[in-house]
């Protein structure tokens, strides 16, 4: 959204610009400032913002002169007028502007009063699809945050598909945008640093449900995802074990799943951290294998002991041969370097089949169940568990 919402302000004063830039980046703008009507013409045509918001008494050129310029340069973005002249005044220049053919769309008296911004901002954030930096701060404090659960299946040798566990995946309930999934915040998390607050919400709701479910007599396994900016904390081994004695949960019963650990800035710390996750008994899994973001040698100098198949690879299995050739090799690899692998993406009867003639020790997919929130998850393992095994078609 940040790229097609682009403010311009123009005003003389640098902390008003700096003020008013601030709230709007925050609201989900790209802003440029300038400080006089040269600068403001240039980026006219450099930014095309489409708002404008302009202040009437600049050095080089007076407002009534800028709104004719304005006019003439056929600018079309809406235009707000600031200015700390009289209401009046503030008043025929929007006149002025109108019948030039210009889009007015209001004027604002300085001193600028915060609450009077926010809501011209957002009133005129064009496709306000995507959640802003202020949303999601606002969500996660207003519970607005939820965690859904995906259940996870050994593929047992009598055929049958046990539930042993479930993959934590975060949702956010938005009030106007409905049910956001986490591709859709997840960047701006990681981006805006909430994402320690969000990793923290989903590690204590979903701990909590799993000490609930356990009390119920349904024993889990928890998988929860954890951004690898995350992998920075030395103290996190000794938190996460804090968190599960308090629920009275053996440290074996989470595993900790990671994509990209290639990507992180200090292999040393890394390796660190998650050694001592691993001494400490928990799960460690490489998330999303298989699209190029993982990088083999990860394999060898990180402790993981779960790999998972990315989901790409495993809905196309059923119908490309290269997906079953590279899964099949990807398999070996794992299992000859003493890890386990689970399967994500699985769609399709068949490549349940598949997966069992290459054993593949785990899936996770829409042909178990879609990701659910915790109160559908009983059921849905009682059904999954009267599923009959699919035929082997191998042969
Ligand atoms: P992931 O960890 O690889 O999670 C699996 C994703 O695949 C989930 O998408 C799940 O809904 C989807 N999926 C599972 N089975 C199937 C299937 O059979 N077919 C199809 N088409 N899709 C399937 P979701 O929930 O949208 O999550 C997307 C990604 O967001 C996750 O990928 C994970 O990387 C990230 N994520 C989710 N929750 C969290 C969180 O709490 N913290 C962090 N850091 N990342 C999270
Ligand atoms: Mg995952
Ligand atoms: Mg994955």
């Amino acid at each position: 959204m940040t790229d097609i919402n682009r403010l311009l302000v123009v005003d003389d004063q640098a902390d008003i610009l700096e003020f008013i830039a601030t709230v709007a980046e925050f609201s989900g703008y790209r802003v440029a400032t300038a400080q006089n009507a040269e600068r403001a013409f240039s980026l006219l045509r450099e930014f095309e913002p489409t708002l404008i918001m302009l202040d009437l008494q600049m050095p080089d050129m007076d407002g009534v002169e800028l709104i004719r310029r304005l006019a003439v340069h056929g600018t079309r973005a809406p235009i707000v007028i600031s200015s700390g002249m009289d209401s009046r005044v503030l008043a025929s220049v929007e006149q002025l502007g109108l019948t030039q053919g210009l889009n007015m769309i209001g004027n604002m008296q300085k001193p600028l009063a915060l609450p009077d911004l926010e809501a011209l901002l957002a009133s005129q954030l064009v496709n306000a699809l995507e959640p802003t930096e202020r949303d999601l701060k606002h969500g996660i404090e207003k519970g607005e945050l939820t965690v859904y659960y995906q259940p996870q299946a050994d593929l047992a040798l009598d055929g049958s598909v046990p539930v042993v566990g479930v993959e934590a995946l975060v949702r956010w309930n938005h009030p106007q945008l409905g049910l956001v999934l986490p591709d859709q915040f997840i960047g701006l998390a990681e981006r805006t640093g909430l994402i320690g607050e969000l990793t923290h919400f989903v590690l204590n709701d979903s701990l909590t449900q799993l000490a609930n479910w356990r009390s119920q007599g349904l024993k889990l396994g928890l998988a929860v995802n954890l951004s690898p900016l995350l992998v920075k904390d030395l103290d996190f081994p000794d938190q996460l074990s804090e968190m599960m004695r308090a629920r009275k949960l053996t440290n074996s019963d989470l595993t900790i799943e990671i994509t990209e650990t290639a990507a992180l800035e200090d292999p040393a710390l890394t390796r660190d951290i998650l050694t001592r996750l691993r001494v400490k008994n928990f799960g460690l899994s490489l998330d999303d294998f298989g699209t190029g973001h993982s990088s083999l040698t990860q394999l060898y100098k990180m402790p993981f002991n779960e790999l998972k198949i990315d989901r790409s690879l495993g809905m196309e299995m059923h119908s490309s041969a290269e997906a079953r050739t590279i899964t099949r090799s990807l398999i070996d690899l794992a299992h000859n370097l003493g890890l386990t692998v689970c399967t994500e993406g699985v769609e399709q009867a068949a490549t349940v089949d598949f997966l069992r003639e290459v054993r593949s020790n785990r899936i996770q997919g829409y042909w178990l169940a879609r990701p659910m929130s915790a109160a559908l998850v009983p059921d849905a393992i009682a059904r999954i568990a009267q599923r009959t095994a699919p035929q082997a078609i191998s042969a």
